[in-house]
C-alpha cells in the first residue's frame, strides 16, 4: 500500500485516539489483482481468445476514485479515499460489494471487481462485475462517523451507480445498516424510490429473507456436496473455518447443524481449536454477548487457543478460508493437511500457492463458485426491488440451492472433460460466456 495511504490510516488511527500498526497488514507475494489477472489469462489462453477480445475483457470499463472529507465526532475533518471499479457491464449492470478496510486501494478493488464479473457469469446472473471500497479502519469509527462516511461515499458515487448501471452490496466490514444508509443517501439526492439500487438491505427497507446467511449457506452446501462425492459422511467430517463473521459464522452454524465436526474457528481476536469438535452453540452464545461479536474471552475449558494462520494447517478434511484474501501463500501451502479447500473469501489463495496445492493433489473449490451464494440472493433481492414483489425464505433457499448445485455440477463436468483444476474449469465457463457476449456486442467496425 502506498505511503500516502499509510499516512492517512495512521492519521485516522490517531484522530480516533488509538495506535495501530498499519504496515503489519501488508500482503506477502503477488497481489490479488495480479492473481485475478493470471487466472483470467490462463482461461483466455485455454479458450484461444482473440488478443483484442482478451484485452477488452481484462481492462476495467470504468473506475472512480474520490476523496471523502468527513467531520469526525470531535469536530476534526478527516479525508478518506473511496473507490468504485466497474470491471464489466457486458452481461448486465455491474454488481458487487463495498468494502471498508485499511487494505483497500484501487488495485485491490480492480482485482475484486474482476472476480465479480467471473462469479456472476459462472452463476449465469444477468450482471457484469464491480466492486467498491473505502480505505478506512471501521473499528476506529463511531456509528455516526460510519453513517456520514457512507452517505458521502454514496453521494460521490451517484453519477455511476443505479439499478440498471451498477448495484452495490455488502462486503468486508459493511452490513445491512450500511446498505440502508447508502440507499437513503441515493434516494435523498434523486428523489426517486428505487430499492434495487443496492442489495443486502435490511428487511424493513426492501431486503430479502435469507440474504444474510446466503454466502455461508452456499459455502456450506458446496462443502457438503464435495464431502458426499468423496464418500465422507457428514458426522465424520472435520472442518476448520478461518473467519467467523458474515460468511464464516453462517457457514459454521450450518455445517455444525448438519452434524459436521468444526475443529477450529478464528476471527480478528484469535481462534479456538478442539480436534474432537468445538461446541458451536456455546461459542455462538458467547459471541452474541460480546460487545463486538467476537470470540475473545471465550472460556478455555473446551477449546485451545489457535492463531488464524495456524488454523489453516490443522489436521482435518476441509479448510475453509472465510476471512480476507492472500491467506494461503507459498509460506504455508506446503503445510496444509486437508485434502479439500473451499474458498469462502475472495482471493484467499495466491497464484503460487494455488500451483503448490495443485501439485500436492489438494482440491480447491474456487471463490467464484464457492462464495457466489451472496450475489445470487442479491440477484433475487434486485428482482424483488425492480418488480415490487416479495419472496419467501423458502423460495430464496430453494432457488439458491439449485443454482449453486447446478453451477458446481457444471464446473465438475468441465474440469473432468478438459482435465483441468476446478478453478480453471470455473474460469473457462465464466470467461467463455462473457467473451460470447462481448463478441456479439462489439463486432468489427460496429
Ligand atoms: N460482496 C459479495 C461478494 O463478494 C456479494 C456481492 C453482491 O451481492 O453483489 O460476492
Amino acid at each position: 500500500i502506498g505511503e500516502k495511504v499509510v499516512m492517512q490510516q495512521q492519521e485516522q488511527a490517531e484522530v480516533a485516539g488509538r495506535s495501530v500498526d498499519i504496515r503489519a497488514r501488508e500482503r506477502q507475494g503477488s497481489t490479488l489483482l495480479e492473481d485475478a489477472s493470471a487466472q483470467f489469462r490462463a482461461a483466455a489462453a485455454h479458450l484461444g481468445l482473440d488478443p483484442g477480445l482478451q484485452q477488452v475483457l481484462e481492462t476495467p470499463e470504468r473506475e472512480m476514485s474520490v476523496a471523502l472529507p468527513i467531520e469526525m465526532d470531535d469536530g476534526r475533518i478527516a479525508v478518506f479515499q473511496g473507490y468504485r471499479v466497474q470491471h464489466s457491464r457486458l452481461r448486465g449492470p455491474a454488481k458487487g460489494g463495498i468494502r471498508y478496510h485499511p487494505s483497500v486501494d484501487l488495485d485491490e478493488v480492480r482485482g475484486l471487481a474482476a472476480l465479480m464479473t467471473w462469479k456472476c457469469s459462472l452463476l449465469d446472473l444477468p450482471y457484469g462485475g464491480g466492486k467498491g471500497g473505502v480505505n478506512c479502519d471501521p473499528s476506529l469509527l463511531s456509528a455516526s462517523e460510519l453513517a456520514r462516511l457512507t452517505r458521502a461515499y454514496a453521494t460521490a458515487m451517484l453519477p455511476i451507480i443505479g439499478s440498471r448501471i451498477d448495484v452495490p452490496a455488502p462486503d468486508v466490514n459493511t452490513d445491512e445498516q450500511v446498505m440502508a444508509w447508502f440507499l437513503d443517501a441515493v434516494e435523498a439526492q434523486t428523489g426517486v424510490f428505487d430499492p434495487a439500487v443496492v442489495t443486502g438491505k435490511p428487511l424493513a427497507i426492501g431486503g430479502i429473507p435469507g440474504r444474510g446467511e446466503a454466502t455461508g449457506r452456499g459455502v456450506a452446501l458446496i462443502t457438503m456436496e464435495m464431502l458426499r462425492r468423496r464418500g465422507i459422511a457428514l458426522k465424520d467430517a472435520r472442518i476448520a473455518v478461518q473467519g467467523f463473521g458474515k460468511v464464516g459464522g453462517h457457514t459454521v452454524r450450518i455445517l455444525a447443524d448438519a452434524g459436521c465436526r468444526i475443529v477450529a474457528i478464528s476471527d480478528i481476536s484469535g481462534g479456538l481449536y478442539n480436534p474432537n469438535g468445538l461446541d458451536i452453540p456455546r461459542i455462538v452464545a458467547h459471541t452474541r454477548n460480546h460487545p463486538r461479536g467476537l470470540l475473545e474471552g471465550y472460556p478455555g475449558e473446551d477449546a485451545e487457543p489457535i492463531g488464524a494462520a495456524e488454523l489453516l494447517t490443522v489436521d482435518c478434511d476441509v479448510v475453509i478460508p472465510a476471512a480476507l484474501e492472500g491467506q494461503i501463500t507459498v509460506a504455508n501451502a506446503g503445510d496444509i493437511r486437508a485434502p479439500i479447500i473451499v474458498e469462502a473469501a475472495n482471493g484467499p489463495t495466491t497464484g503460487e500457492a494455488d500451483r503448490i496445492l495443485q501439485d500436492r493433489g489438494i482440491t480447491v473449490v474456487p471463490d467464484i463458485l464457492a462464495n457466489a451464494g451472496g450475489v445470487v440472493v442479491s440477484y433475487f433481492e434486485w428482482i424483488q426491488g425492480l418488480q415490487g414483489t416479495k419472496w419467501t425464505l423458502e423460495e430464496v433457499r430453494a432457488r439458491l440451492d439449485r443454482m449453486m448445485l447446478d453451477a458446481f455440477e457444471a464446473v465438475l463436468q468441465r474440469a473432468e472433460a478438459e482435465d483441468v483444476s476446478l478453478r480453471l474449469a470455473a474460469y473457462l465457463i465464466a470467461v467463455g460466456r462473457v467473451a460470447e457476449t462481448a463478441a456479439l456486442r462489439r463486432t468489427a467496425g460496429a
